[in-house]
């Protein structure tokens, strides 16, 4: 599996970043390359198209229905259906309880189900996607939220899987420990620093989103959803505190092989 950083501005948009979209893509055994994008947040749209033509999209797997990661729902809908070459075939999108009323209400249409037609999310349910294998579990924020496992082919190791799991929005949750346990890559937000005295019940600071990769013995572990007003370098220092293994910063363009 091959993860692009599409986005992974916290929060909001920040001055060089879009906010939370990742893209996934992996070869099936035919060799037919498929591509999920993770979030769909503020500005995704148009940082998605220096990767990928966003028809070429199999599905969107959305996190939670905070703009900063399902704003740019409403502009793939126009995409797909404006597009002077279209219009094109739609993209599924699975998400929580509520997400095609969310983007019919962004894109001001009376029905966007024709371009993006809308599954829910079922906690610890298995979702296929070609060669993807994608479990959620349902996590810590203050509206219903997921994390994702996804299990696909190894781009390391011939005929072998990888995992990835993208935590979405959380604070530390049984949900969060089962979707991370034994990730080869483990995307994770860390939103706050423990100096912030931040509220609990919404995001991970850097600190425990170092003692989630521990416990889960992640390959390694991948700090994204900083917001453009949080101090970068300490979260880092913090999540090196809590975990042993290799970290890095996300940034818009990185690509990470699992
Ligand atoms: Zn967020
Ligand atoms: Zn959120």
């Amino acid at each position: 599996m091959r993860l692009t950083i599409v986005g992974c501005s916290g929060s909001v948009p920040g001055p060089a970043s879009a906010s939370s979209s990742y893209l996934l893509e992996a070869d099936d055994a035919a060799g037919r390359t498929w591509r999920l994008a993770l979030d769909m947040g503020a500005g995704a749209m148009g940082a998605l198209q220096r990767f990928c033509d966003p028809r070429d999209l199999d599905a969107v797997l959305i996190s939670h229905l905070h703009p900063d990661h399902c704003a740019d729902l409403a502009h793939l809908d126009t995409y797909l259906k404006y597009h002077p070459e279209g219009p094109f075939e739609p993209v599924p999108v699975y998400g929580p309880f509520g997400t095609s009323k969310r983007i019919q209400q962004m894109a001001g249409a009376d029905d966007v189900t024709d371009k993006l037609p809308c599954t829910v999310w079922q906690a610890s349910g298995e979702t296929r996607i070609g060669p993807f294998l994608i479990t959620v579990e349902a996590v810590r924020h203050p509206v219903p939220a997921y994390a994702m496992r996804i299990e696909g082919p190894s781009e390391h190791r011939a005929r072998a899987s990888a995992i990835l799991t993208y935590t979405g929005d959380t604070d530390e949750c049984d949900g969060l420990d089962v979707a991370a346990a034994g990730a080869d890559v483990l995307l994770s937000e860390a939103s706050f620093l423990t100096t912030d005295d931040a509220p609990a019940g919404i995001h991970l600071t850097g600190l425990a989103a170092g003692e989630v990769a521990e416990r889960a013995q992640v390959g390694r572990l991948i700090l994204t959803h900083i917001p453009p007003w949080a101090d970068c370098p300490s979260i880092e220092a913090e999540a090196a505190r809590g975990f042993s293994g290799d970290i890095a910063l996300a940034r818009p363009g990185m690509r990470v092989e699992a």
